[in-house]
């Protein structure tokens, strides 16, 4: 829709909807003074910590340190896309939002019947499964496989005779045309004109998204089944194509069904097929998903993101299949340490796959091996260095050192080395390989430093776009920058006099130049950058937070002496800049002097001086000391 529609859409859907209504009807609030408060649901909460603000329709938890407005709750909760949160909480009001194409009549191949489309076919493939007589062979192979009812049931399996037009027939009835059944997928188009079905002779595994709405299907021949396919090899499984509801690297199978277990159990068990995973769920490991037909990669992140920051990838039994992994391990355990993802890994013994070792042990025995997982650094040091223990001193043994190193030197790249946990695991690495190769320590840690340098020369493209969210982590919010968004928010006047002194180039902070900047667009286009108008004109989760955040903490202040504060401001605001200059000074002189020998002393002062400070932390809070 156009963007005035779309502002318009915002601000009426936020008027209508009432933030108390809409959390209160997920979780219990009470009143609390002029807010209200519950337990916040993305931490182990017990006093309560969300807090609910009625006269201003936001909410924040600052342990979590998340905040914003009814749009942002339900983004976060229910795992949504702006435009999704939007529809939702318009259907919610009653509110009638104008389609997102300018024909204004909506078209047969809009979001909305395309997912009409899916979640008919699925009704009736699952019918089929369940009382056709073609579905005979299908319905013994699930017996066979041990797959009960119930199940069938809760992932909505079905199943595609083999016939070129079972589903076009019925397509006609349900007055869906041809061509919208190809826009998902589920037809071909002929030479001759015409379509044909794309699943025939199939088991199908329905894949819905994270709010459970089915977008695409995974297909299986069954054993034994003769093929109408004029290709004479056919795969045992295909799925849809990419359309516009589906995309197969960024989906994961049974998330819809695993959501709710993986908040509760705190981690995500990522395994290779739909079987395995109906059959986890079967046996109530309810936190188990598949990838579908694609490895796990970046594409993930966003959605994994949503509900966990931690990853067990169970790997089948098969040498190729672990061969395959381990090539794309150094690239995995980057981008799991860059996005602050746990990732540890399951491997089966050769010839199992999970779906068998459930069925054949049960869940507990498959939970204990899950406990047992390995770190994906531990994963790799132990596959790297299989059959090498007796022969230190080696070529070989040489190589693997060198092959360690490099994954290490990509895993803990410099920029994430600023946390005391990522030198305290490098430290166990090292110590690792210096006892299993019997090289001393500092050698490791030189040789480490150089290959470090010779990354950052030459770095991969992959490794820059893995810097840029640890890069925008690394950036703190300064006082001045608060001050000046807390000041914007209660009093607008003096954005006039800032911005004659202050320029975007000035803030560091990327969330408080956006805010800066937006304030600005508003003041030049008359109208006054108020913390409603600043919220509705953003959808960003950082920017609303901090606005909720920076709304409350300026509320105290707002009484006191508004001209000084201004002057205040400026004098920092210009003590900043001074700052920037020298820091810029210091990086250039240590740049110019430090050779990797060098570096290693001052890392291990470093290293030293967190450590003592970890530890004093520790005997404050009174934790025992831990590994990790
Ligand atoms: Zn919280």
């Amino acid at each position: 829709m156009p963007l005035n529609d779309l502002q318009d859409a915002k601000e009426q859907v936020r008027q209508a909807v009432d933030i108390v209504d809409l959390i209160g009807g997920y979780m219990a609030l009470r009143r609390q003074g002029r807010n209200f408060v519950g337990l916040c649901p993305w931490h182990d909460d017990s006093r309560p910590s969300l807090q609910v603000n009625p006269e201003r329709q936001s909410f924040k938890c600052y342990v979590c340190d998340i905040g914003g407005d009814v749009f942002s709750f339900i983004m976060r909760t229910e795992g949504l896309e702006f435009r999704e949160a939007l529809e939702m909480l318009a259907e919610r009001a009653g509110i009638a939002l104008t389609p997102t194409k300018n024909s204004g009549q909506p078209s047969q191949f809009d979001r909305r019947n395309l997912l009409a489309v899916m979640a008919w076919a699925e009704r009736e493939f699952h019918q089929c499964l369940l009382h056709d007589p073609a579905a005979e062979g299908a319905r013994q192979y699930l017996a066979d496989r041990g797959i009960n009812s119930e199940s069938v049931e809760r992932f909505h399996l079905g199943y595609s005779p083999e016939e070129w037009d079972w589903l076009l027939r019925r397509a006609q009835a349900a007055e869906f045309s041809g061509e919208v059944l190809e826009r998902v997928g589920l037809v071909l188009r002929r030479d001759s004109g015409g379509f044909y079905d794309r699943f025939r002779g199939r088991l199908l595994f329905s894949i819905r998204d994270a709010l459970a709405r089915p977008i695409a299907f995974g297909g299986r021949v069954l054993p034994g089944a003769v093929s109408s396919s004029p290709e004479r090899t056919e795969a045992k499984y295909i799925n849809s194509p990419e359309t516009p509801l589906f995309s197969k690297g960024t989906q994961l199978y049974a998330l819809d069904l695993a959501r709710d277990a993986i908040s509760k159990e705190q981690g995500l068990v990522v395994m290779e097929g739909y079987t395995d995973v109906i059959m986890a769920h079967q046996y109530g490991i309810n936190n188990a998903v598949a990838v579908l037909g694609t490895a796990l990669g970046e594409k993930h992140i966003p959605l994994v993101r949503r509900f966990t920051d931690s990853i067990t990838l169970v790997l089948d039994g098969d040498e190729a299949g672990q061969r395959r992994t381990l090539q794309i391990l150094d690239d995995l355990l980057a981008l799991f340490v860059a996005h602050e993802i746990d990732l540890r890994i399951l491997s089966l013994p050769t010839g199992a796959d999970p779906c068998d070792v459930i069925s054949s042990q049960g869940s507990e025995a498959f939970q204990q091996r899950l406990n047992k997982s390995l770190d994906a650094l531990d994963y790799k040091i132990d596959a790297v260095t299989k059959g090498l223990a007796s022969a230190p001193g080696t070529h070989r043994s040489a190589l693997a050192v060198e092959e360690l190193l490099g994954t290490l030197a990509r895993a803990l790249p410099t920029s994430a080395r600023s946390t005391s946990r990522a030198l305290l695991r490098e430290q166990q690495v090292l110590s690792r390989l210096s006892r299993q190769f019997v090289v001393g320590e500092g050698t490791l840690r030189s040789r480490l430093a150089a290959v470090r340098q010779d990354h950052s020369s030459h770095p991969t493209r992959r490794s820059q776009d893995q810097d840029a969210p640890t890069h925008e982590k690394a950036t703190p919010l300064a006082a001045w920058e608060r001050e000046l968004v807390e000041m914007i928010i209660h009093h607008p006047n003096v954005l006039a006099e800032l911005s004659d002194h202050l320029t975007e180039q000035d803030i560091p902070h990327d969330v408080c130049r956006e805010i800066f900047e937006t304030s600005l667009e508003l003041m030049h286009a008359g109208q006054i950058p108020t913390f409603d108008q600043l919220m509705l004109a953003s959808d960003e989760a950082a920017v609303k937070n901090l606005l909720v955040d920076c709304d409350e903490s300026g509320r105290e202040k707002a009484e006191s002496d508004l001209q000084q504060r201004v002057s205040d401001l400026l004098a920092l605001l210009a003590k900043q800049k001074q700052s920037v200059r020298h820091q810029a000074a210091v990086t250039e002189i240590s740049q110019k002097t430090l050779n990797p020998g060098d570096e290693d002393l001052a890392l291990s002062a470093i290293f030293q001086d967190l450590k003592r400070k970890d530890e004093s932390q520790r005997r404050q809070a009174g934790y025992a000391p831990t590994d990790g």
